[in-house]
């Protein structure tokens, strides 16, 4: 019933799921890179859609909200919050008498920036596995929280400008919502600014932030995209110090050429424990794993599932370039 090429396909239907090329009608899941192709026609959220544009310019949209049922091209559809970034996505699909769900890339956990995930039952789970293995369970929330703080106040006191990572759509807005928290003002780079914006049309509001370029970073939290790491930073501390935000703060080997820059877990997908826990309370008959770690089917298996992989394994260098660098290029403009 479910096929993937360059994309999953509901065979003898015209449904496509975050296609990578482009088709006549297409659900996007969010406007990571990784996920946006110029369909004939798009199905996805209206914050989705705005990133879209800001990306890509205009493209032929057809916004839903979430949790509104829609027939579309013969079969009933809604969309529901995927916990990833401000308007992700996961999508239900009935058709043919089966329940089928696609998350798209989702976390479980709460977000300060992006509405919270909810879980559907259905018969059969497409779901997205970036860190589908038993190594990859995050620190709790506060525990990250407090690394960051500890982050800027020791840089703080060895007289240091503290630097943090984070790409452009999503992550850079979930730090700042954190580091506003406890009481940082902070100066951002463009990319991440006018991202902001689109955030703040959309009804979330951070804290006290302003370009990088307009005044003084001294005694300001520097958010920067990684493709913008040696950006230019006026009237700050002399000397940096780098902390880069991302899940594969738990396993070293993608990230070596980072050297010299520390690594905080705060990520936008979800680990290996909320993996399974998505499966246990959706029940599906079948469950079919995309992106990340082919391992995760032998334990969804061991656990009683009917799993399988619905594509090619993906080698971990593919899953980091494409979660990672790939997202990091796609507001990489100003
Ligand atoms: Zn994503």
């Amino acid at each position: 019933m479910i096929e993937y090429h360059d994309g999953i396909h509901i065979k003898g239907t015209d449904l496509w799921f975050d296609a990578k090329r482009k088709t006549d009608f297409c659900f996007v899941s969010h406007a990571h890179a990784d996920h946006a192709v110029k369909h004939n026609a798009i199905l996805t959220t209206r914050e989705t859609a705005r990133f879209f544009e800001h990306r890509y310019g205009k493209a032929k949209f057809h916004t839903v909200e979430y949790n509104r049922v829609k027939r579309i091209r013969g079969a009933k559809i809604q969309l529901f919050p995927s916990g990833h970034i401000l308007g992700g996505a996961q999508i239900l699909v009935e058709i043919g008498g089966a329940r089928i769900v696609y998350t798209g890339d989702f976390k479980l956990r709460k977000s300060w920036t992006a509405q919270k995930a909810e879980v559907k039952r259905c018969d059969i789970l497409i779901m997205e596995s970036t860190f589908g293995r038993p190594q990859y369970l995050f620190p709790k929330p506060h525990e990250i929280q407090a690394r960051m703080v500890r982050f800027v106040e020791e840089a703080r006191a060895n007289r240091e400008q503290p630097v943090f990572l984070a790409y452009s759509l999503g992550k850079a807005q979930e730090a700042m919502k954190i580091l506003s928290h406890w009481g940082y003002e902070l100066s951002v780079h463009r990319s991440i600014y006018d991202i902001c914006k689109i955030y703040e049309e959309f009804g979330v509001r951070f804290g006290n932030y302003r370009l990088i370029g307009d005044g003084s970073v001294q005694d300001r939290v520097v958010i920067l995209p990684p493709q913008a790491k040696k950006s230019t930073l006026p009237q700050g501390h002399p000397r940096r110090k780098t902390a880069m935000l991302t899940g594969w703060a738990l396993d070293p080997g993608p990230l070596k050429h980072l050297a010299g820059c520390q690594c905080i877990p705060l990520s936008d997908h979800a680990d290996f424990s909320e993996l399974l826990k998505y499966a246990s309370k959706a029940k599906p008959q079948k469950i079919y794993t995309v992106h990340g770690f082919p391992e995760l089917v032998g334990f969804l298996n061991q656990k009683g599932y009917d799993a399988g992989l619905l594509q090619e394994a993906t080698p971990v260098k593919r899953v980091f370039d494409q979660e990672l660098l790939g997202n990091y290029d796609l507001f990489a403009g100003g």
